[in-house]
């Protein structure tokens, strides 16, 4: 078995998700005692999502080089980052690196496609829905082009991953809002949703949304789990 690499932390909430799910997904493939071979630098996220809101992009990228590296010499095979909007710096991480960064936008494309999703809408960060890194990578890789929240519905997506999910707090209220944002894009013609925030799970997981559901934290420990395991 091949040894991942995770940068997590951001948050923790949903990196524990990575890390039962990753183990959990190993022993449904190889049964017994199995569990993965995991390394995982978990970072405080406060001055992580502080230096998010001040637009510092520079020094995050040096934090989650000089990270990545650090796995990479602790014996790390792969690299995955357990955030959306931290592939913000993706390449940057990938050519740092001897390793493969197993891309969520990459495992997420792919299974969007698999399922015939043609006009997903994407629920997210403000820096996921509203920046191009993530974007582009599903349109240029993958000919996928998504479908947004109006620019309320952004701020409110934004403001519950930040003030609720990413502080473990999971309420009825929000979840309500989010079911009203996905119902407007099922009228504008989404075919699917894309979670594409690791903590979105948390909040509308498991509910039947009436069109295809793309969690990208399940997908992208999928992927991960096909690594270790080729
Ligand atoms: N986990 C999140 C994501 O997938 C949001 C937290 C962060 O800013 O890293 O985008």
């Amino acid at each position: 078995m091949r040894t991942i690499g995770l940068l997590a932390g951001m948050s923790w909430e949903s990196s524990a998700i990575y890390y039962r799910r990753l183990n959990e997904m190993v022993r449904e493939r190889l049964g017994g005692l199995h569990s993965a071979e995991l390394l995982m630098r978990s970072v405080d996220f406060a001055p992580v999502a502080a230096l998010q809101a001040e637009g510092d992009w520079d020094r995050l990228t040096g934090l989650m080089v000089a990270a990545a590296r650090r796995l990479e010499a602790g014996g790390a095979q792969g690299i995955m980052i357990c955030s959306n909007t931290m592939h913000r710096m993706a390449d940057e991480v990938a050519a740092s690196i001897d390793v493969p960064l197993l891309h969520i936008g990459d495992a997420t494309a792919t299974a969007v496609k698999a399922a015939g999703s043609r006009q997903p809408l994407l629920l997210g960060t403000r820096f996921t829905m509203e920046g191009d890194f993530y974007r582009a990578r599903l349109r240029d890789r993958h000919g996928l082009e998504v479908l947004l929240p109006d620019s309320h519905g952004r701020a409110l997506v934004d403001r519950v991953i930040y003030d609720e999910l990413c502080l473990g707090r999971v309420t009825d209220a929000s979840r309500a809002a989010y079911l009203d944002i996905v119902a407007q894009a099922k009228r504008d013609g989404a075919d699917g949703v894309i979670f594409g925030c690791t903590e979105v799970g948390l909040l509308i997981g498991g509910i039947d949304l009436g069109v295809a559901a793309f969690d990208t934290a399940e997908l992208h420990c999928a992927a991960g789990v096909d690594f270790m395991l080729s």
